[in-house]
């Protein structure tokens, strides 16, 4: 986004609200910086929307939309993780290569509920959400509780009973 008085886009999530603030977030640089960031990413992304559960619900499909941006973008060569998807949950599957790292879900195990399964590691492109030692989260402390699938906006984490 944009602030009056200054010529640096930033981003809206890390700014500091201050009194008189003015912020615009349709102006063409955050836009151009939007898009691209927006692109980087799905240089990354299997974008196999046809047959993931999330679709019509996925957040990355909505900002897409806004942007203007196409999900099959060909802007930057396409590198893709190739993760093992883990099934091992009775309620849920985690699929690490649809994750666009937002943090929702390891904000929701370990802030709001104290119980700390997930985090992130490794670095760069290699980063990823995960269990302690990488075990799958069917035999880590676990629950089930699925907070987290109902807060990831992608196909990252979705429920098994909406499998088809
Ligand atoms: S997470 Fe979203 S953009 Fe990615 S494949 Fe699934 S529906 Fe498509
Ligand atoms: S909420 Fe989903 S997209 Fe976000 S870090 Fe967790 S698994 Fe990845």
């Amino acid at each position: 986004m944009e602030i009056e008085g200054t010529d640096t886009p930033v981003t809206a999530c890390t700014a500091p609200v201050a009194e008189g603030m003015v912020v615009h977030t349709g102006g063409a640089k955050a836009l151009r910086l939007a898009r691209s960031a927006l692109e980087l990413l799905l240089a990354s992304h299997p974008v196999d929307c046809a047959s993931c559960l999330k679709s019509g619900s996925c957040e990355l499909q909505r900002i897409a939309k806004h942007l203007g941006v196409k999900l099959k973008t060909k802007r930057f060569a396409k590198i893709l993780p190739e993760l093992p998807i883990d099934s091992s949950s009775p309620l849920f599957i985690h699929d690490p290569n649809k994750c666009v790292l937002c943090g929702r879900c390891i904000w929701v195990c370990q802030d709001k509920l104290g119980r700390g399964v997930i985090g992130f590691a490794y670095r760069g492109f290699h980063r990823m959400v995960t269990t302690f030692g990488d075990e799958p989260l069917g035999g880590s402390r676990c629950q089930d509780c699925s907070e987290c699938v109902a807060v990831c906006p992608v196909g990252a984490l979705v429920f098994k009973s909406t499998a088809h």
